[in-house]
This record gives structure tokens, C-alpha cells and sequence, in this order.
């Protein structure tokens, strides 16, 4: 086979106490999925019908080091947790819901707060304000078989030292199910597909020099930094 150029290399993710890497597939999220912070973006929220966005599988950041983007002067970190897919379908129900997942972690769904109040505002997509490069440091994954099945975990961030977000996951409006069972009725879901579940209230500005860790009580740690941007030389 000739190509053009060199394909781009696929995206993997370290798994924690194993030599074995996760493949990924697709980066889905959800929006509003905790009544505090969509009531702190002054967002109403509709929970009968939860609402996703992408993010490209090569925004993942395993190192947590990350370039401060271009063309945003308002950087917000929201801290979430995040499940990885070992299994796939249309329309999963609920109760099988839960079989489809391989492992926990913990990530930042970086964004571009002044882009996405723009967008809001004039009725526009999200994916420059949501999808950019280094838009989602994510720690390593830590599978079932190794943590047992999670129940309610504290999900925390702090910045400099100082804590910024903290949440528990049995907050969330739409649990981790009830998302698989959601997002399997809009996508075929897939092996390698990896979920971000939503940030409970706090969010706030990271800046170049920020030194962040993300926690998922028992589970995952994420520590990373903001670099500055790639762009300014
Ligand atoms: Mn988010």
C-alpha cells in the first residue's frame, strides 16, 4: 500500500501495573451532568436529554504537560471522571451497560471558556471552545479487574496546592450506565472509546506555570502542568 504521507500514529493509553496500552477510538463527553456547575454557568438543565460533544482522540495527554492553547484568553480546567471502553454496540441497555467497561481514570476536560460563551451565544458548535490539541490530560487507566466495580468516589482538583473542585461521582445527573446506554443510541459505541462523565461545580482559569492534580478518590491521580504556548515563538 502507498500513502500520500505517513499515517498518523494511533493514540494509546497507559494502563496502570500492566506493559499493556488502550487503544482509543473516539473521546465522547457530556455536558450539564452535574446540577452545581451547570447552575454556576447558568445553564439550565434538560434531564431527560443529556447532551454530548467530541474531542479528537489525539487531544489525550497520558504526560499531563500542556502547551497553553492558542486563541483563548480564558482557559478552564474541568476535572472529570472518565471511563474507558473495552466493548461496543447500538443500543445498550442500562443493565448491560456497566459489562462494556474496561477501566476508570481521571482527566481534565480542558476548555476554551470565552470561545464557548461565544458559541453559546450566537448558537454555534462547541468544538473549538472543546476539541482542541492537549484539550484532555487524562491519568492512566486503572482497570475493573484491579479496583472492583466504583461505587461513589470523591472527585477533586487542586491548583498550586490550593483545592479547586471538589464533587462525588453519586452526583452526577446521568450515571456512568445510563451515559453508555445514551450515547450507544446515537453512535455505534466501540472498543477503544473513552467517556468523559461530566465536572461537578468550581471550575475556574488555569494559567501558564499552573501546576494541577486531579484525583478520583482511590483510583486515578493525574498531575500535570501548563506549559507555555507552542504558538508564542
Ligand atoms: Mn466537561
Amino acid at each position: 500500500m502507498s500513502t500520500p504521507f505517513t499515517p498518523p500514529a494511533p493514540v494509546y493509553l497507559p494502563v496502570a501495573q500492566t506493559p499493556t496500552l488502550f487503544p482509543v477510538h473516539r473521546v465522547y463527553c457530556i455536558g450539564r451532568n452535574y446540577l452545581a456547575h451547570a447552575r454556576e454557568m447558568g445553564s439550565v438543565v434538560d434531564r431527560q436529554r443529556p447532551f454530548f460533544f467530541m474531542k479528537p482522540a489525539d487531544a489525550l495527554q497520558p504526560s499531563g504537560e500542556v502547551p497553553y492553547p492558542p486563541a483563548t484568553h480564558n482557559l478552564h480546567y474541568e476535572v472529570e471522571m472518565v471511563v474507558a471502553l473495552k466493548q461496543g454496540g447500538h443500543n445498550i441497555s442500562c443493565e448491560q451497560a456497566l459489562d462494556c467497561i474496561y477501566a476508570y481514570a481521571v482527566g481534565l476536560d480542558l476548555t476554551r471558556r470565552d470561545l464557548q460563551s461565544a458559541a453559546k451565544q450566537d448558537g454555534l458548535p462547541w468544538d473549538a471552545a472543546k476539541g482542541f490539541d492537549y484539550s484532555a490530560p487524562l491519568s492512566e487507566l486503572h482497570r475493573i479487574e484491579d479496583i472492583g466495580p466504583p461505587d461513589a468516589r470523591t472527585l477533586s482538583l487542586t491548583v498550586n496546592g490550593e483545592t479547586r473542585q471538589q464533587g462525588q461521582t453519586d452526583a452526577m445527573i446521568h450515571n456512568v450506565a445510563s451515559i453508555i446506554h445514551e450515547l450507544s443510541l446515537l453512535w455505534l459505541l466501540q472498543p477503544g472509546d473513552v467517556i468523559f462523565t461530566g465536572t461537578p461545580a468550581g471550575v475556574g482559569v488555569l494559567q501558564v506555570g499552573d501546576q494541577f492534580r486531579a484525583e478520583l478518590a482511590g483510583i486515578a491521580v493525574l498531575e500535570g502542568r501548563i506549559l507555555p504556548s507552542i504558538q508564542a515563538n
